[in-house]
């Protein structure tokens, strides 16, 4: 119990180390530092150049530069509503991934107006911190939930003493809420990661905005995509990989993860069809 409770208050660490929304994080200095270099803690310059790395692999459909969007769409707002045209583009004249200046232990933004938000990846990089924690504190086995992130690791023990993988169930895009699934992933040890337009969103005049924003027009991506699962040892890199290739697609997210070791995927799209990385397939079980 002793143990647990330290895991939370790790988790609650990283959020005011992390998040763009708490006053003094890391990355809240950064975005206010109006362009003054900001000595960050070793943990937040690791993850932006995770970010920047994965914002290449991705060809800049993975960019932790849409924080003024994010401000603007306010997906976790009580009234979000779609912006002006005119608002996008100018916020969207502030992003892009050169602006991030990592000098030493020194960040900064080239465009002080630019602001930062690590939510599509920052998830991940906990749930890795907090299984790192629990094995170092001699735990060997275990489920790590998220939300849209699961770790597992040591797989699970059956009455006889047999290990077996632990089942980690994929959401049912078009029933959210209902806790239906649509399959499930079947492993001892890693990260499942998924992203969906069905998570975080708001209706306005009949249309669906979700939260996943296609960073060369401000608006959510939509490419007949309903949700993206990554599976792969750690979660930073599934959570990244699964927002870039929401937004990708699915032809050059396929591509994309199989081009990376040990790391597979699962697509849903809005047809309701299931798509494998080549390794995928026989990971996961449909749910009939
Ligand atoms: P979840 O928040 O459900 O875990 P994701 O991992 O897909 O889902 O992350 C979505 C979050 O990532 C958004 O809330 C926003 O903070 C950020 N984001 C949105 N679009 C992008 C993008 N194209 N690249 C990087 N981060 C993004
Ligand atoms: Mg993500």
């Amino acid at each position: 119990e002793k143990i647990i409770s330290e895991a939370f208050l790790l988790c609650t660490d990283y959020e005011h180390l992390l998040s763009r929304t708490f006053e003094g994080s890391d990355i809240w200095e950064i975005n206010h530092s109006g362009g003054v270099p900001f000595p960050a803690d070793a943990e937040t310059l690791e993850l932006l150049e995770l970010a920047l790395y994965y914002g290449d692999l991705s060809g800049g459909s993975f960019d932790v530069t849409l924080g003024r969007l994010s401000e603007m769409w306010d997906f976790t707002g009580e009234t979000p509503s779609v912006p002006d045209e005119e608002e996008i583009r100018e916020a969207l004249s502030h992003t892009g991934s050169e602006n991030i200046v990592i000098s030493g232990d020194e960040v900064y933004l080239k465009d002080s107006s630019a602001h930062l938000d690590l939510g599509g990846i920052a998830k991940g990089l906990a749930a890795d911190k907090v299984k790192e924690f629990l094995v170092d504190r001699g735990i060997s086995s275990g489920i790590i939930n998220f939300g849209g992130n699961v770790v597992v690791f040591g797989g699970k023990t059956d009455e006889k003493g047999k290990s077996l993988p632990f089942d980690i169930g994929v959401a049912a895009p078009k029933n959210p809420g209902s806790g239906k699934i649509a399959g499930y992933l079947s492993l001892k040890d890693g990260s499942v990661v998924t992203s969906g337009n069905y998570e975080r969103y708001f209706e306005e005049n009949g249309q669906r905005y979700h939260h996943i924003l296609n960073p060369k027009t401000g608006y959510p991506a939509e490419t007949g995509i309903d949700s993206v699962t990554i599976v792969s040892e750690r979660s930073a890199d599934g959570d990244a990989l699964s927002t870039a290739c929401f937004v990708l697609g699915l032809e050059k997210g396929i591509d994309l993860i199989e081009n990376i070791p040990d790391t597979e995927a699962v697509f849903i799209t809005d047809d309701g069809q299931f798509h494998f990385t080549s390794g995928a397939e026989e990971l996961f079980t449909i749910t009939k």
